[in-house]
């Protein structure tokens, strides 16, 4: 029946085209820009209408000549002009903050992108957000102090307080209780009117989604008085100031993470004693980490006896975090072949025929007996020693909770307590412990997890 009275609908258009275009000038609707991997039907799945309706509003005649970057009328979103844009949700945003900043209705962006519970709002999931070029998103945000209301508030920013409560879609004046955040669409200065910013500023999390083995960099502008933390998989973030304004935690996800949903925690101490904590689900991915050959090493090597003490050691040798950052810039290679590994990180392991429950934790590279170790990165020597299973080894404090480790060195010429500089020679390669050849074993810790270590030598991490 619909798709009859679409029919005439249509048959009406192609008849009185002038009459149409004189009544209404805009399009039918908004409009979607058609992306990589897009097609008919999974546009019109995204958008709940039929690919009829799709071709019929867009008089499309060859739907296989869709090509990316068209530009197509979405029907059944009447009021809604201008451009679908996907969009990722910053930490932090919830559906009001969305909808508000936007200008747009909260029950819009649930309709445009089938949301069933706001809970599903992930920090780094891409949302359909509709974007009018006759609208600028609302920039500056405010939040109600302890023991404010919205009237005051609405009074020291001289606005009127019905209004504050429209755009920030709160039905009433009366439903905006302290720590609400407010957003104001007003170009001019509102500085020195005693009202409060956000505590939390800018917060930018990279890379999203997160992938097991991956350092994460949490960057967040903020006053430089006030206390950073946070939690994410168990794991305490560490922040430092960086000089610029902004605060950098870096932290790995574990190379065995289950993928699946976490929440991440963000707080901030303020002077006074006041503490502000946000906290939104993540998304972690697989790093789709391959499988070493089954490895055979003498059974006094894997006998938990021994492997636990040197592991929980090295778990408190790398879990503090130093204030001072050593390092400045992209790190080199701390071997002399430097594209040549002979096991790469995260790789499934498996122990004289056990289970593939281990995992790689660093990357084994090329080079034999006595080929030259280097620094990557400044750096100061906490370890120079000998152990059990990694054999002759040497941990470098890059500060901020950073370390490197270098495992089965015939020789090491640094000793704890060192400062070391990028391209030192600190060692020489060898065989000694849990080992099947002679090679270099680098590892890289970042917040008390081993990380993929090839990723600090392809980008700068801050
Ligand atoms: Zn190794």
């Amino acid at each position: 029946m619909r798709k009859l009275i679409l029919f005439f609908l249509i048959i009406s258009i192609f008849n009185f085209p002038g009459s149409v275009h004189a009544q209404n000038e805009q399009p039918a609707g908004p409009i979607y820009i058609v992306q990589n991997g897009d097609n008919l039907t999974s546009i019109a799945a995204q958008f709940g209408i039929t690919t009829d309706e799709l071709i019929a509003v867009n008089g499309i005649i060859d739907p296989n000549l869709l090509a990316v970057g068209d530009e197509l009328i979405i029907p059944g979103l009447e009021g809604i002009t201008g451009y679908l844009i996907t969009r990722n949700v910053a930490f932090g945003s919830t559906l009001t903050s969305l909808a508000v900043q936007n200008l747009v209705d909260q029950d819009l962006l649930v309709k445009l992108n089938h949301i069933t519970s706001p809970t599903e709002l992930y920090t780094g999931i891409s949302l359909i957000i509709p974007e009018d070029d006759q609208k600028q998103p609302l920039q500056q945000k405010y939040l109600l102090g302890e023991g404010q209301s919205l009237l005051e508030f609405s009074i020291l920013s001289g606005q009127n307080p019905w209004q504050v409560s429209s755009l920030n879609q709160l039905g009433s004046p009366t439903r905006a209780p302290a720590g609400t955040i407010v957003y104001l669409n007003t170009d001019s200065d509102l500085s020195g009117r005693r009202l409060q910013v956000l505590p939390l500023g800018d917060i930018t999390i990279s890379p999203l989604p997160m992938v097991q083995g991956k350092t994460i960099i949490f960057k967040i502008t903020a006053a430089a008085e006030v206390q950073l933390g946070g939690n994410l998989t168990g794991h305490p973030l560490h922040f430092f100031p960086d000089g610029n304004g902004n605060f950098i935690s870096l932290q790995g996800i574990h190379a065995m993470q289950e993928p699946g949903i976490y929440p991440l925690q963000i707080s901030m101490t303020m002077p006074n004693g006041t503490v502000y904590t946000q906290e939104q689900m993540v998304v972690i991915e697989s790093g789709n980490y391959g499988q070493d050959p089954v490895l055979l090493v003498k059974d006094e090597f894997i006998d938990p006896a021994t492997t636990q003490k040197e592991n929980d050691w090295l778990t408190s040798m790398t879990a503090p975090a130093t204030s001072e950052k050593y390092w400045d810039g992209l790190w080199s290679s701390p071997a002399y072949y430097t594209d040549c590994f002979t096991s790469r990180y995260g790789n499934r392991r498996s122990y004289n025929g056990g289970p593939f429950d281990f995992f790689h934790t660093g990357v084994d590279i090329c080079g034999g007996d006595g080929t030259k170790i280097y620094a990557p990165a400044g750096g100061k020597v906490a370890f120079s020693g000998p152990l059990t299973v990694r054999g002759n080894a040497t941990i470098i404090d890059h500060g901020w909770g950073v370390y490197t480790g270098y495992w089965h060195q015939s020789a090491s010429l640094v000793n704890a307590g060192d400062t070391v500089v990028g391209g030192q020679v600190i060692g020489l390669v060898g065989g000694t412990g849990r080992v099947t050849g002679a090679h270099l074993h680098w590892e890289v810790w970042a917040g008390g997890v081993q990380v993929s270590p090839l990723d600090w030598l392809e980008k700068t991490y801050p």
